[in-house]
């Protein structure tokens, strides 16, 4: 559905951040993508969803193709009509309006009142708490609830494809369980995410397969299981002793990962 082939984002005259990308994410399930801070997961996403150029940047090389179209260079609101929908990082929800004044704005491209009203029915199945609270201001919400009010908003467009920047940052374990179970459930009803992730343990429970970004070049990928039980996502990763052998730790593939990520990890 997703085709991301040696993608290099730059801002600016200096280096690139993005450097030779390749990602694919299918038409059905979770793709994660994993990385620490600053590895590049935030400009990947912007890439997709045509938002570098707002933010001072140029794709400076490379193809994403979307349906078999391609997009690098789309503007963001081509590429929302598409169906390539983006909740980003930070939670954000109108505050001053209620939760169903959020999922109306999130409708507004859908034309059909009949498939509004079958999506308001959908997000509500999903999340009972914010049909609990649909005349409650969405600046009130607790932080869980924002989040969910986010995704819910995204959902009402009826994306084709589902692109989540970090939706469990700063949230309590039990949030972050819930917004596992609720990206597992996204998939299951039909829509494909790509799970931009820093928790790694929740993101890989969910995603069918996963890539690690280290310093803006892909340096692992495969299926999620795999990547799970892979010594070196477990050690640095996933926080876990793994037993390191008289050689000291494996590099990954090129060798060029590991003193990053554990850098992320300490
Ligand atoms: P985080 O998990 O901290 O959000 P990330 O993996 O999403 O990090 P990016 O935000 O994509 O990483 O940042 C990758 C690199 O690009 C960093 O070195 C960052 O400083 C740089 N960068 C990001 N946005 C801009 C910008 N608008 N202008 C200049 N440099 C930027």
């Amino acid at each position: 559905m997703l085709e991301i082939e040696g993608l290099a984002v730059r801002y600016g005259a200096r280096e690139p951040v993005l450097h030779a990308v390749s990602l694919a994410v299918a038409e059905a399930g979770v793709v994660a993508l994993l990385g620490a801070n600053g590895a590049g997961k935030t400009s990947l996403m912007r890439a997709v969803s045509g938002t570098v150029p707002l933010h001072g940047g140029t794709v400076a090389a490379g193809s994403i193709r979307f349906l078999g179209q391609e997009i690098a260079r789309a503007n963001p609101a081509d590429v929302v009509a598409r169906g390539l929908v983006q909740v980003p990082e930070g939670r954000h929800v109108f505050g001053p309006l209620t939760v169903d004044e959020n999922l109306d704005a999130g409708a507004i491209t859908v034309r059909s009142r009949e498939a509004r009203a079958r999506a308001r029915r959908q997000v509500f199945e999903m999340f009972p708490r914010l049909a609990e609270r649909r005349r409650q201001r969405a600046g009130t919400l607790s932080g869980g609830e924002q989040q969910m009010l986010a995704i819910a908003r995204a959902l009402m467009s009826q994306p084709k494809l589902l692109l989540l920047d970090e939706p469990s940052l700063g949230l309590a374990p039990r949030l972050v369980r819930q917004i596992g179970e609720t990206v597992r459930e996204i998939a299951r009803d039909g829509v494909p995410v790509l799970l931009v992730e820093q928790n790694a343990a929740m993101a890989l429970s969910v995603a069918h397969s996963a890539y690690v970004l280290e310093l803006g070049r892909v340096v692992l990928s495969g299926p999620a299981g795999e990547l799970s039980h892979s010594d070196e996502v477990r050690r640095l990763y996933l926080g876990e002793d793994v037993d390191e052998g008289p050689e000291g730790p494996e590099a990954p593939g090129d060798g060029r990962a590991v003193p990053q990520l554990a850098r992320w990890t300490a």
